[in-house]
């Protein structure tokens, strides 16, 4: 008798099962009537409490016209969890009837038992094992199939990926702002190494980015269009052709040049807004800037008094970036000391004494920041946390390293030597690379290549115990011979990108952008 019932239990489970949710379904039985139905819908209509039990006890609760449900026996594939078991005891069913036990949340013994609780006032009498395998067998082929589902979706999605995982940018955010608020120094956040993907300059706004920066207007006036309300700052010195739309869609930017400053009041004149202007200072990195402090001093003077819909926020230079030129007490020294002249001089004080970039962090971390130096422009130390410790020696706590994972798929594996064969010439790019022999390796060849990465020596691959050998335009070569992962055709790996593999990869189109939101 019992099986016949277990069968219309199962008949429920199948209903769930067609919708894509865990199969389990119950009836309920009284006087060999089925008076009540129910099968998991948790999923379908997003309530935790639409277990195949509830519903059940909802529907005999409705046809016999009452909570109680004396007299009643209970069919369910699936062992009740806690929740289920208190609701059976709560409707006073008589016999509950299960076809296979819950090892992780059964309560009708498995792990906990509230169906045989002696303080509570209700024991439905239990029996295990009716048609034990059919409901077994249901829950074990839906969740194969979900993980070959899930497999064939890894498989096909899109690759290159490139993804990015908008809670640890924010997270890594708040850290580097934080850590500079504790030295004086405001921070520009600055997008365009990634791009300038519209979610992740909002979650650098959100954690606490005083403006949000980037070299191209074009990604400033994605984010003035979206709404954005921090002050926007152009980072690359202003083209004469992009005059209007620098005063349209950011707020502040860098300037060297008079000529640039002239026009630039004129455009703001024109569109009636008052915008701001940060002078450069070459320190001797020899990129832009002005080379000798008194024409600073000159231009900062003509700024304030001449231009009158210009504003002098402040001055600020840049390192490390052309000429490799450290930052350091010296050289910052300089540019606070010329801060202080052209304060002396308007009688007034700068918002921004800009010290540099991602590079300017060490000496920070290390005190070595004149006091006088109160903002910085940072984009790579928030996003690429990999390159401040393996190219300057510093390590922030608590970054995670994940904000960008690229993603490639192998599309052959094989065993080849590591030396090439034949007369060696020139590779794709016009190098002639080293070539260490160490015999016959395995090897895995991805899509990817340095068309989409600039250059795949920027990649760290997430296995430990993989090597990057190399990339041509569309291929990067791998070593996976000492890998404890046997990597099949298909299977997809990952990486860590530096900042120049993030530069590149953001702003192709052949890799597929993923943002990953919390
Ligand atoms: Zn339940």
């Amino acid at each position: 008798m019992d099986e016949i019932y277990m069968k219309e239990a199962l008949k429920e489970a199948y209903k769930a099962y067609e919708i894509n949710e865990v199969p389990i379904g119950a009836v309920i039985v009284r006087n060999g009537e089925i008076v009540g139905r129910g099968f998991n819908q948790k999923e379908t209509l997003k309530d935790a409490t639409l277990h195949s039990e509830i519903t059940a006890i909802k529907d005999a609760c409705n046809n016999l016209g009452g909570w109680r449900l004396p007299g009643c026996t209970m069919y369910v594939t699936l062992e009740p969890c806690p929740m289920c078991a208190g609701a059976i005891v709560n409707a006073r069913i008589e016999r509950l009837v299960i076809g296979t036990r819950d090892l992780k949340a059964g309560a009708c013994g498995s792990v906990l038992d509230i169906t045989n609780h002696h303080m509570l006032n209700h024991q439905p009498e239990v029996k295990f094992g009716v048609l034990e395998e059919e409901c077994s067998d249901i829950l074990k082929d839906f969740f194969a199939q979900l993980r070959k589902n899930k497999k064939q979706e890894d498989i096909m999605e899109r690759y290159p990926v490139l993804e990015l995982n908008l809670k640890k940018l924010y997270n890594n955010t708040t850290i580097v702002t934080r850590l500079c608020e504790d030295y004086g120094i405001k921070v520009a956040g600055i997008i365009k190494g990634f791009g300038g993907i519209e979610e992740g300059a909002e979650e650098m706004a959100k954690g606490g980015c005083r403006q949000i920066g980037s070299s191209r207007i074009e990604q400033l006036k994605a984010l003035k269009e979206r709404g954005l309300e921090l002050p926007l700052l152009l980072v690359r010195i202003p083209m004469m052709c992009e005059i209007e739309d620098v005063i349209k869609y950011s707020d502040i930017c860098l300037v060297s040049e008079k000529e640039t400053l002239n026009l630039l009041n004129k455009e703001a004149i024109n569109q009636n807004k008052k915008y701001g202007i940060v002078l450069m200072y070459d320190l001797g990195d020899l990129r832009e800037g002005v080379f000798s402090k008194k024409e600073l001093v000159q231009l900062a003077e003509y700024t304030e008094y001449e231009l009158s819909n210009l504003y002098l926020e402040g001055i600020g230079s840049n390192l490390s970036c052309y000429g490799s030129v450290a930052p350091a007490a010296e050289n910052l020294g300089q540019l606070a000391a010329a801060a202080a002249d052209i304060e002396e001089k308007l009688n007034r004080k700068l918002n921004i004494v800009s010290g540099g970039g991602t590079t300017t962090l060490p000496l920070m971390v290390r005190g070595g920041v004149p006091k006088k130096i109160n903002h910085l422009r940072i984009g790579e130390g928030i996003n690429n946390t990999q390159d401040l410790p393996l190219y300057w020696d510093t390590d922030i706590e608590g970054l995670d390293s994940d904000v960008f994972v690229l993603k490639a798929q192998i599309v052959e594996l094989n065993e080849k030597p590591t030396h090439p064969i034949g007369r060696l010439m020139v590779n794709a790019f016009g190098d002639l690379p080293h070539y260490e022999d160490r015999g016959i390796r395995k090897r895995a060849i991805l899509a990817l290549g340095n068309q989409d990465l600039g250059d795949s020596s920027r990649l760290i691959p997430k296995d430990k115990d993989m090597i990057v050998l190399g990339a041509s335009s569309d291929h990067t070569i791998l070593d996976i011979h000492d890998c404890k992962t046997e990597y099949k055709l298909g299977d997809i790996v990952e990486f860590n990108i530096l900042y120049q593999a993030m530069l590149m990869t953001s702003l192709s189109d052949y890799v597929h952008k993923k943002i990953i939101k919390y």
